[in-house]
């Protein structure tokens, strides 16, 4: 039996003396506890429990009366035997409260705390006028306080001192029945108290563990593995699954993602907009949503789903307790992995701007800048296309894939249009089950993932970068984070490295003829004569150009240079070098040509000027030729001896080509 009021037992195991850890000890501690003055309002149970013991163990006790023996309790009610049991027969009053019964003995046992006969009244209520009355007070066996009392009505004048003593030899053997009934009680309460602690031992001695162990994890996967072996340790019937918010993917079979929109999700859901635990019951069983969250935020929402007999309040407590450390744990971890990101990223950041400034030569520094992005994203293919304003196309300015170098695409077509007109970086994740618009670059390369991002100048689209691969949800969250970032450095690079390489274009370039200047073909000459056996040059010399200046003006003159140099430069090949040597003598050097081959390219250009100039010029070539066997070899004696050819030319008659 356990007593029926809470407040009793939380009081008992609140206010008892720990027992002591000896269990040899335990009988003595046992027996000197006691009730006390607060318990005795609640001790109704008890008491009907104890009579109902005395009385199996009273049978055949020799009381002579035939009446019942009443227990009452300290506040006058009748505890036993019900009014209406065999017990009684119908022979007390039920109501044994002084005001009803008047002074009975009972009441004055009560007040005196002493055995006490009464004898029949005239005065007393009219039910009892006829009758005398015994009572025994019962008192607590350490603290002598009334708590109980026998008492029995016999017909006037039947009441003898000798029944009196009998009706205290039975309390006092009640009161024995009452202290095995309390003691049993006690240490059922004890043995569950005891019980509960140790679980609660248990559990903080796993919860400790458990939290040293997460907090020693750096590493977001190994804390979720911590949890659930927990949770599997503790609750082995109890279904566990979390589920996590933004892109986190977990190998863990049990993580799964947060999705909103499913029914089921309902108090996950809100457990996760909340940040706090929210539960529902529904056939016997509890499912229980508590939100996985640190300082800065919540993460994802552990959903438990249990038998509602297998879990209580302090079970609650537990598995909160436990989300809330692995929350923190969590946080830790993803941090450290954050900032670990975060620091790579850095590095690489640094790394690549050193080196992508480190060279300004354009094609350089596209092929490292690459390279770096496949080896970055670990892409399978990576396109770094320039913007052609004046042709309205981009151009493939470097790529892993060669065959696809220099390829252009109209300037709105696929990827490369979206982000001119929208200026943001793309996130694909697959190709074939999303198409926004048709990619050549896609389907060339088979491509599923997209990773893309216009490289922007003064917000000017000036560029653009992807990179692919072949297996859908290739890239993360991070990754387009990462690449946003990374052409923003690209940009600066593209442009710088342009801008060098328009520059340097310039100062190699002469502005009216479009041809090398005097000094470039000076230096490619120098290179040749050291790389290469043998090369030739030619001198082209317009024949009376000051008589067409003359006859023309200076403006037609200009234009006539400009026809000549446009037919050099269609007569040449892209390794031949045609530079305007000064005024209107332009030099052009044919490496690896013989004098023979360099003859007919002179001859060509000749008719040429002839048949195509309007006002119709001539020009006089003078060749020259070297061979690596030549004992003294430089860009003087070669240009030397071409203009001792061009002199003999012009003496031969002018529109003519002699050799040196
Ligand atoms: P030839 O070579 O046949 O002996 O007679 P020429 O009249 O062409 O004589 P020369 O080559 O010595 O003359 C060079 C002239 O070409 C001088 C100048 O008036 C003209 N000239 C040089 N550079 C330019 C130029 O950039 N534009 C124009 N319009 N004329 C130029
Ligand atoms: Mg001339
Ligand atoms: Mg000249």
């Amino acid at each position: 039996m356990a007593l029926q009021d809470d407040r009793e037992s939380h009081r008992l195991n609140q206010e008892g003396t720990p027992p002591s850890r000896d269990p040899q000890d335990l009988p003595n501690w046992v027996q000197r506890q006691d009730l006390a003055e607060a318990d005795l309002p609640y001790i109704h149970s008890l008491l009907a429990a104890s009579y109902a013991d005395w009385q199996e163990q009273a049978e055949g006790f020799p009381w002579p009366t035939g009446r019942p023996i009443v227990l009452l309790h300290l506040d006058g009610s009748r505890v036993a035997p019900a009014a209406d049991s065999p017990e009684d027969n119908g022979m007390s009053p039920w109501d044994w409260s002084p005001e009803a019964l008047g002074p009975t003995a009972a009441s004055i046992a009560f007040g005196t705390c002493r055995p006490t006969l009464t004898r029949a009244d005239e005065h007393a209520a009219p039910s009892l006028k006829a009758f005398d009355s015994m009572a025994v007070p019962i008192f607590t066996r350490t603290t002598g306080i009334i708590c109980a009392a026998f008492a029995c009505l016999l017909p006037a004048g039947a009441a003898q001192a000798g029944e009196l003593k009998l009706l205290q030899s039975a309390a006092l053997h009640f009161r024995t029945c009452l202290y095995r009934r309390f003691e049993l009680l006690f240490v059922k309460d004890l043995m569950r108290a005891t019980q509960l602690t140790n679980r609660e031992e248990r559990r903080r001695d796993l919860l400790f563990e458990v939290m040293r162990r997460m907090n020693d994890h750096i590493d977001v996967e190994n804390v979720l593995a911590e949890v659930f072996d927990i949770l599997e340790q503790a609750y082995p019937l109890c279904r566990t699954d979390l589920f996590l918010s933004q892109d986190y993917s977990s190998s863990n079979e049990k993580v799964k993602p947060l999705a909103f929109h499913q029914q089921e999700m309902d108090i996950c859901w809100k457990s996760f907009m909340e940040g706090a635990m929210r539960e529902e019951r529904e056939g016997g069983r509890r499912r229980i949503a508590l939100p996985l969250a640190g300082k800065q935020g919540v993460y994802g929402v552990l959903l438990l789903d249990v038998l509602e007999t297998d879990f209580d309040d302090s079970d609650l407590r537990f598995v909160t307790m436990l989300t809330s450390g692995a929350g923190t744990a969590f946080e830790k971890a993803k941090l450290h992995e954050q900032s670990n990101t975060l620091i790579g990223e850095l590095r690489l950041i640094n790394e690549l701007t050193q080196r992508l400034n480190s060279s300004l030569r354009l094609a350089d520094t596209m092929q490292f800048a690459n390279a770096e992005l496949l080896h970055i994203f670990k892409a399978d293919h990576c396109f770094i296309l320039q913007l052609d304003p004046l042709n309205g196309h981009f151009i493939i300015m470097s790529t892993n894939a060669p065959e696809m170098n220099n390829e252009t695409f109209d300037q709105d077509y696929g990827f490369c249009g979206v982000m001119l007109s929208t200026k943001e970086p793309i996130i694909l994740s697959d190709y074939h089950s999303a198409t926004p618009v048709a990619s050549y670059l896609m389907d060339v390369t088979h491509s599923r993932s997209l990773l893309a991002s216009p490289l922007l100048l003064n917000g000017d689209v000036i560029g653009a970068v992807m990179v692919t691969h072949g297996l859908p949800n290739h890239f993360s969250y991070d990754n387009y984070k990462l690449l946003q970032v990374l052409s923003a450095h690209l940009g600066l690079a593209l442009s710088n490295s342009t801008l060098h390489a328009e520059v340097r274009r310039m100062v190699i370039t002469d502005q009216l003829t479009g041809l090398y200047v005097r000094h470039y073909l000076n230096e490619r000459i120098q290179r040749k004569l050291q790389k290469d056996a043998h090369g030739s040059l030619i001198l082209v010399d317009i024949d009376y150009f000051k008589k067409i200046n003359d006859t023309y003006g200076h403006q037609i003159g200009d234009a006539i240079l400009i026809q000549v140099c446009n037919i050099i430069r269609s007569s040449i090949r892209d390794s031949d070098i045609a530079a305007r040597w000064g005024g209107e003598e332009l030099a052009i050097y044919l490496p690896k040509l013989t004098l023979e081959q360099a003859m007919r390219v002179a001859e060509r250009i000749r008719n040429r000027v002839e048949e195509e100039t309007s006002p119709n010029v001539t020009v006089s070539c003078g060749l020259s030729e070297w061979m690596s066997t030549d004992e003294k070899i430089s860009v003087e004696s070669l240009f030397y001896r071409a203009d001792m050819a061009l002199y003999e030319a012009k003496n031969g008659g002018r529109n003519n080509v002699a050799v040196g």
